[in-house]
């Protein structure tokens, strides 16, 4: 790792999550209670790190994608709830039920399905019920076509054996989104939401939990939230909403100026010849490339934030090194740390570029970029995902 360190590292600054997470709490009002979305490694951010932050500032649930990821928690010991936000195939059964994991059920053959699997393993496994309100992704669906028959298969849902169903939710589609269209299609995902559970309620069929509401819905429509909040970019200060509560990056990915070296006018810089020096120029080597998450889309677009200002990529990045123009930078050298995105070159800006959103640049950030992670202004781990 002390070769990769000074080679390409990510800063995770647990002190801006910290800061994230007190603003979003006031966003939310004092009765709620807070998810933090951790799933895909906290978006590229390390989730070992970032779960127990958000534990110890009193967070009530945590989210994760697959078993794995909640394995990688409970193994590092948290012990928040935890609820797994995508499929789980049903034989994964003894692993929810051993680490404790809450399970979305998406339909009824997959709540047959854990509730025999939870029977025969003689344990009682957490769920909570997903509704499809109009993401047409995971969940019973609230449509007036279907509507009537989920609400059956719902009811036959609690009446299994093996399950405990605590909660309820839905997922937005464009509650990060500004247009009349937008917002009126989100008050109707969350009228959908209510007219079920409410449906439900007047059967007796009760929910300890209710949630509803991803990053968008926070800024946006905290009066939909039903009593805990589900976010996950915004609390790693991105996403082009970030701003507007005052919330600050948790992720500054840096690398170091490898070589500089001058070129005559006309040089070509990387594969495809795609730049070409119109001037007597400087260009600096830097050792990060699409193969540590800087996307290829990226190339000839996006710059580094260089101690005396940016300095634009030119050429093709490679799977390892990408290139800058340093002729306007003369007092920039070799060894030099710029930053490639975080809080003075913004990810948001980045995806843009890339046509793409701050989400999957983030989450590219590769498994040999090592995190090092900072509480209170001081280095307090390193994690390297290489084997060995
Ligand atoms: C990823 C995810 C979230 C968090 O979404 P953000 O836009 O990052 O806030 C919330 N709920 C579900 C079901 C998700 O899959």
């Amino acid at each position: 790792m002390e070769s990769t360190l000074k080679r390409t590292w990510a800063e995770i600054d647990l002190d801006a999550l910290a800061h994230n997470y007190h603003a979003l709490r006031k966003q939310m009002g004092p009765d709620s209670r807070f998810l933090g979305v951790v799933k895909a490694d906290a978006y590229g951010h390390g989730s070992i790190e970032a779960s127990r932050t958000l534990e110890a500032l009193g967070a009530e649930y945590l989210a994760v994608s697959n078993v794995e990821e909640a394995r990688e928690l409970r193994d590092a010991g948290i012990t928040l709830p935890v609820l797994q936000l995508g499929l789980t195939p049903p034989d994964q059964t003894n692993v929810i039920l051993d680490n404790q994991i809450t399970q979305n059920v998406w339909s009824e053959p997959a709540a047959r399905a854990f509730s025999g699997a939870a029977v025969q393993a003689g344990g009682r496994m957490k769920v909570h019920i997903k509704l499809d309100t109009g993401m047409s992704r995971l969940g019973f669906q609230c449509d007036p076509d279907h509507f009537d028959a989920s609400l059956e298969a719902i009811a036959r849902v609690f009446a299994l054996p093996g399950l405990d169903i605590e909660g309820v939710f839905t997922h937005f589609a464009v509650s990060d989104e500004s247009s009349d269209a937008s917002r009126d299609y989100t008050l109707m995902q969350y009228e959908r939401f209510q007219a079920m559970t409410g449906r439900l309620e007047e059967r007796g069929l009760h929910f300890r939990i209710r949630h509803c509401a991803n990053s968008g819905a926070t800024v946006s429509y905290p009066q939909f939230a039903c009593g805990m909040f589900r976010p996950g970019i915004i609390m790693y200060g991105i996403g082009h909403q970030a701003d507007s509560l005052g919330l600050r990056p948790v992720m500054t990915l840096k690398t170091v100026i490898g070589a500089v070296k001058e070129y005559a006018p006309d040089t070509t810089v990387s594969y495809g010849r795609t730049f070409r020096a119109e001037r007597p120029s400087r260009v600096g080597v830097l050792p990060i490339g699409y193969a540590d998450g800087l996307h290829r889309m990226l190339s000839n677009k996006w710059r580094v934030r260089t101690s005396e200002g940016f300095a634009p990529l030119i050429g093709r990045i490679c799977m390892d090194m990408c290139m800058i123009d340093l002729t306007d930078l003369p007092d920039v050298k070799e060894g030099d740390e710029v930053e490639v995105y975080g809080p003075h070159n913004s990810v948001n800006d980045a995806a843009r570029l890339a046509e793409t959103i701050s989400y999957e640049l983030t989450c590219a950030v590769s498994k040999r970029v090592p995190r090092i992670y900072y509480q209170n202004g001081k280095e307090i781990s390193r994690e390297l995902l290489l084997r060995g």
